[in-house]
């Protein structure tokens, strides 16, 4: 958005003379030759009475394709970002509460605790950054929304209690999203736990401990008593390291709104997660389909900040609307074409509310594996009990039609959940009701998510019907 004082006395049909004695009163210096910036340029050109238009390139309302790029130097290694998952009671909160409390060093002494989505904890002087959020759904809906923030998954499971239902749900999502897994063991100051009975299970799922012979790491703690908290962030690091995570911090920001809201005193808040670059105060953004400048940044503890890298959790205010948790954010080079860009996502999201279908179905499944788009037909299975999902399993596993194959996401006892349809939604899945039905809430999520779901009572006609899909056959529904 910028050209020369030649170049806009031109468009003006002015004196070049004339336009930069303007600036000069202005209080910009300039000579012909030089760039002037769209502020500038609108301060002219509303000064002869002329409007200007901010035409956006097309692909800038996708902040992926405008992020700058990065030269391999450019790249510095950065804190890595970890969600909490689990079954209910397993000790996720409990957990998540310890390692904050682990962890008040001395120069951050003093500050008080701020729940703004995540935090941040330092040890062997590396920093770990911790979603506040544990649970697969608030990971999922992310992902749903197309966010892909964290870098690692713990696992964790109650020793006296064992894998439940909601940790192979955890365990499936988190391998959805190809994240990788460490099992944090709790409750192991209890008399009864049992982590060796917890690792025998963890094998069913492909999690196999080291000294088995696998890759999986599990670390036994007690969240309530506070053992074995630094080795799992010891842990922590190592995946960390392995996989090497990294971010070029000297550009524009780019980052993701965990958690937003109106505040009474404050007006619209934002906790947002920096994944690229640093952002600043003053930076003008989008976030979803609002915009704003930074006005403040306070970090977990508490603390102003100036400016925020990459895995720096920061509550902003300066936004002229509250945006939604997922929502895509982006530093621009000015407000005006932050605003710009805003308007035209609001456009777009009102059009593809309304628009069609992007989410695989089975009666759109042909036109997808013809146009070589899908190799694999992902798909969830819900059954009422445990033996008919092993069975369809087993068969839905042979099915090889011209190389597309079905992948089997996650399967569970119990009716259709709101978590198994953001799952499919996430990972572009389809989703079979064996014998039973969406509970009520997933029937609002079905008809938001536009996820294709079908009941069946017959496990022939479950493979027949994914069949006929695979091969075009299959007959419209009215
Ligand atoms: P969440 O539902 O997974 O977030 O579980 P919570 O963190 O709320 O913990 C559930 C219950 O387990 C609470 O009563 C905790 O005090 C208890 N709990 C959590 N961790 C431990 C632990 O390491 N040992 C024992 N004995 N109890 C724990």
């Amino acid at each position: 958005g910028t050209m020369t004082v030649g170049e806009l006395a031109k468009l003006l049909h002015k004196d070049a003379s004339e336009v930069i004695k303007k600036l000069i009163f202005l209080g910009v210096m300039a000579t012909i030759n030089q760039e002037i910036d769209m502020d500038a340029i609108h301060l002219i050109a509303t000064d002869y009475g002329v409007e200007v238009e901010v035409k956006i390139p097309v692909e800038e309302d996708s902040f992926e394709t405008v992020e700058e790029s990065d030269e391999d130097g450019d790249l510095v290694t950065r804190p890595p970002v970890v969600t909490i998952m689990g079954h209910v009671d397993h000790g996720k909160t409990t957990l998540l509460d310890a390692i904050r409390q682990t962890n008040v060093t001395g120069g951050e002494a003093g500050g008080i605790t701020q729940h703004i989505g995540a935090y941040q904890v330092e040890i062997n002087h590396k920093k770990i950054t911790f979603l506040d959020t544990p649970g697969h759904e608030a990971f999922t809906l992310m992902r749903a929304r197309g966010a892909q923030v964290t870098d690692i998954t713990i696992i964790v499971v109650a020793a006296d209690d064992g894998i439940m239902p909601q940790t192979v749900e955890a365990i499936n999502h988190a391998k959805a999203a190809g994240v990788p897994i460490i099992v944090a063991v709790n409750k192991i100051d209890k008399p009864e736990a049992n982590t060796e009975k917890i690792k025998q299970e963890m094998t069913e799922y492909e999690l196999v401990p080291e000294e088995w012979g696998g890759d999986t790491i599990f670390v036994e703690v007690s969240a309530k008593q506070r053992i074995g908290l630094e080795g799992l962030l010891e842990m922590i690091l190592l995946v960390a390291e392995v996989n090497d995570y990294k971010a070029n911090p000297d550009k524009r920001a780019r980052a993701t709104v965990i958690e937003a809201e109106l505040d009474k005193g404050k007006g619209p808040v934002a906790r947002i997660l920096v994944q690229h670059g640093t952002l600043k105060i003053g930076d003008a953004f989008v976030a979803g389909n609002c915009f704003g400048r930074i006005r403040a940044m306070v970090n977990d503890k508490g603390r102003r900040l100036k400016e925020a890298g990459p895995s720096t959790p920061v509550e902003i205010t300066g936004l002229t609307e509250v945006p939604q948790a997922g929502d895509p954010f982006m530093v621009f080079e000015d407000e005006r074409k932050a605003r710009a860009i805003a308007d035209r996502r609001s456009i777009k999201q009102r059009q593809s509310d309304m628009g069609a279908n992007t989410r695989v179905t089975l009666d759109d499944l042909y036109n997808h594996i013809k146009d070589g788009e899908i190799k694999d037909l992902n798909v969830i299975i819900k059954s009422d009990v445990q033996g008919s999902s092993e069975a369809l399993k087993g068969s839905l596993a042979k099915i090889d039609i011209e190389g597309v194959r079905v992948k089997i996401i996650h399967s569970g006892v119990g009716a259709i959940t709101e978590s198994d349809i953001i799952l499919a939604s996430a990972s572009n899945a389809i989703v079979i009701g064996f014998n039973v039905r969406p509970d009520p809430q997933a029937e609002a999520t079905i008809a938001q998510e536009k996820v294709d779901v079908r009941m069946h009572r017959v496990i022939y006609n479950v493979i027949d019907e994914i069949e006929q899909a695979m091969k075009g056959m299959l007959d419209p529904i009215f």
